[in-house]
């Protein structure tokens, strides 16, 4: 099933071109009272939602997809979590001086990982913008790059999670820019601006990929091919990065895992349009303001 949030946050499922309304469904969701738990309401409640979801999209109103405004399908995310250096071409090229600025070096000597030294960080929750809303750079006159991932939601929490039962706290996937200006300062500084971290088009459901370390993917930039490459070519696959967050954050249904990008890395300027995809998920074009 592929789950979108559109417009003035209707909830839809995409059936092709065109998108089926269910926003009617949500009435079933449990009331909440303050304090809100972390986490997404209605990814906490997707299993039980599922079967009424499918049920309604038979018979719901369909709109084209085309013209409705993709918003994040995560729409209040527990964290949004993001591994660094994951890809072995991406780690080669991070020795350009115009990436790594001297100070994010993607050396690792005495350590198995880049992850294994640097660990995973965290981008702002509140940075989070859908396929239909515009990145709007914060930095003229800076180095500000597209960073294509796979997107990993998490639907079950859970506190150290075992390798063998990682995809089974999975909701299911989508598509992640993690938007970065190259420079000196902290990743979570860099990357966590507003509208710097883009989910979409719609998530879809774990069921549909039993297997994520398989998955073609890549993003174009005004036409021009900019990154393309594999998940199975992570260094720390979606199960390793599930188990070491899970180690040190207990997970909440709704928190991101954003896998790391490929080799490919490049900048965007005002008036770009990025066309990024990952086979079984889909495509999406998303506007620089
Ligand atoms: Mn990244």
């Amino acid at each position: 099933m592929k789950i979108c949030r559109f417009d003035a946050d209707r909830l839809g499922i995409v059936e092709g071109d065109v998108v089926r309304d269910v926003t009617p469904v949500l009435e079933a969701l449990p009331p909440l009272r303050w304090p809100a738990p972390f986490g997404d309401h209605f990814i906490a409640h997707l299993d039980m939602l599922a079967p009424k979801l499918r049920e309604a999209a038979r018979s719901a109103p369909a709109r084209p997809l085309a013209s409705l405004t993709l918003l994040s399908p995560v729409a209040n995310p527990a964290r949004v979590i993001a591994a660094p250096l994951n890809y072995p071409l991406h780690v080669a090229e991070s020795h350009n001086p115009a990436i790594n600025h001297g100070v994010h070096m993607p050396t690792h000597e005495g350590f198995a990982t880049p992850i294994d030294k640097y660990g995973l960080f965290l981008k702002s929750q509140t940075g989070v913008i859908g396929a239909g809303e515009k990145v709007r750079l914060h930095w003229d006159g800076r180095r500000n790059d597209h960073e294509v991932e796979l997107a990993i939601v998490i639907g079950k929490g859970g506190k150290t999670i075992a390798r063998e039962d990682a995809l089974n706290h999975v909701a299911g996937y989508c598509i992640g820019l993690d938007m970065t200006v190259r420079g000196t300062e902290d990743r979570s500084f860099r990357k966590a601006a507003d509208t710097y971290s883009v989910l979409g088009p719609w998530l879809v459901t774990a069921d549909e990929i039993p297997d994520p370390g398989v998955l073609d993917f890549g993003i174009e930039v005004n036409g021009e091919k900019r990154q393309r490459s594999n998940t199975s070519q992570l260094i720390c696959d979606c199960r390793d990065l599930i188990v070491r967050a899970s180690r040190v954050y207990a997970l909440h249904p709704g928190d991101v895992i954003m896998t790391g990008t490929p080799d490919g890395v490049g900048e965007v300027t005002s008036g770009d349009v990025m066309h990024a995809w990952i086979d079984k998920i889909g495509a999406m074009d998303v506007a620089i303001a």
